[in-house]
């Protein structure tokens, strides 16, 4: 768990690298400076861990670029104390930011294998969040209602519990589309029976699976 000079002279260029590429969120780019993003991954790429690039982590699965973790968690616009559901946790580098954020982070995943280890590297990083595994297209009935849901993996489709599970004004933002390509959607719930879809450009997520694994 070391955190060197030269880790964090790396983060500076990056952010400079993300605010060119139009970051503007000036508390998300100060979280992406703060959080040593090469702890997320495993050591032998470590030296990749700055560039702006989504790399593998364990089953098959990827920590997702940070302009793309920048970029939703911008279109989240999250304030402190936000209720936020993250699904994908994934290397729970993405989790981190929300929490840095000051929001209250439930989170799910899917794979055991990765849902165990995040868990224990969250922990031992001093981030406190709630983990479940499970499968997000169902969400977390029972802890709802969020002020924000934010997915990770390319979904088909907004998935009806999630929006079941967002409070009236809250946010979901989310990749839709095939395996190919996604869209970033970000949808508003405008009333309990409203909602209002934005797009904002096409990405390429790992899919977001029924079921656990
Ligand atoms: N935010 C993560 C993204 C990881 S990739 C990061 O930057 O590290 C997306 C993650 O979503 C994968 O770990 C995958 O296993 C998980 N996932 C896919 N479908 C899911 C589902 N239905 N429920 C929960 N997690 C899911």
């Amino acid at each position: 768990m070391i955190d060197t000079y030269k880790h964090k002279g790396q983060r500076l260029k990056l952010v400079s690298e993300l605010r060119q590429k139009g970051i503007a969120d000036e508390t998300v780019l100060t979280a992406i400076e703060k959080i040593p993003r090469h702890l997320f991954m495993d050591s032998s790429l470590e030296i990749h861990a700055y560039k702006d690039q989504a790399m593998p982590i364990s089953s098959g699965q990827t920590i997702s670029q940070p302009y793309t973790v920048a970029f939703q968690t911008q279109l989240l616009n999250v304030q402190k104390n936000d209720k936020i559901l993250e699904v994908g946790t994934g290397s729970g580098y993405q989790t981190a930011i929300l929490c840095e954020l000051g929001a209250k982070v439930y989170t799910i995943e899917r794979q055991k294998e990765l849902f165990d280890k995040t868990q224990i590297l969250l922990k031992k990083m001093g981030y406190i969040i709630n983990g479940f595994y499970g499968d997000g297209y169902l969400g977390l009935p029972t802890y709802g209602p969020f002020d924000k849901i934010l997915i990770t993996a390319g979904a088909p489709y907004i998935p009806e519990q999630l929006i079941l599970q967002l409070k009236v004004n809250g946010l979901l933002v989310a990749p839709i589309g095939n395996t190919n390509v996604q869209i970033m959607t970000v949808l508003k719930k405008i009333t309990e029976s409203n909602t209002e879809i934005k797009e904002h450009g096409s990405f390429i997520f790992v899919p977001m699976l029924k079921g656990k694994a």
